[in-house]
């Protein structure tokens, strides 16, 4: 097999994931920016976050348009707002199917997917005839370096 260097032979996540959903791909720079930088953490940045990390390579933008840019990356489906107790929203930009893991001790929040195909109908007793769009599932623990 040839080798494959996915940082300089793939398009950026941004560019696939619009190619998917078919949208038009000529989002703002600041949304870019923030999707950019979002796609780049893992470890589900709140809005406050993403804006201190977007300040470093894009001076002009303020807090307000962090917001704004989330509000219309999550409501376009290209990325997912993770709601896991009181307090700030995080986001994710991880759209495979997965439930997040939150360690109750230091806060950090893990991507945990399914080991094999995933079917929620077939782990949880729902409503007989209901039809699964999306699930919305955290699992809350201590993380490894936690439990040491
Ligand atoms: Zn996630
Ligand atoms: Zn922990």
């Amino acid at each position: 097999m040839p080798p494959v260097n996915p940082k300089t032979s793939y398009p950026s996540g941004l560019d696939c994931r619009l190619a998917v959903l078919g949208r038009d791909a000529r989002l703002t720079p600041h949304r870019r920016a923030v999707f950019q930088t979002l796609a780049e953490s893992t470890d589900h940045p709140t809005a406050l976050d993403l804006f201190t990390r977007i300040k470093t390579r894009s001076s002009d933008i303020s807090l307000a348009t962090v917001y704004n840019c989330l509000e219309h990356l999550t409501s376009n489906g290209l990325i997912k707002q993770v709601h896991l107790e009181r307090g700030q929203s995080r986001y994710c930009a991880n759209l495979h199917e997965h439930v997040h893991f939150h360690c109750e001790k230091c806060g950090k929040v893990t991507d945990a997917h399914p080991m094999a195909d995933f079917d929620p109908a077939t782990y949880w007793n729902l409503p007989k005839g209901a039809k699964v769009t999306r699930t919305d599932v955290a699992i809350h623990g201590l993380c490894p370096d936690c439990t040491k």
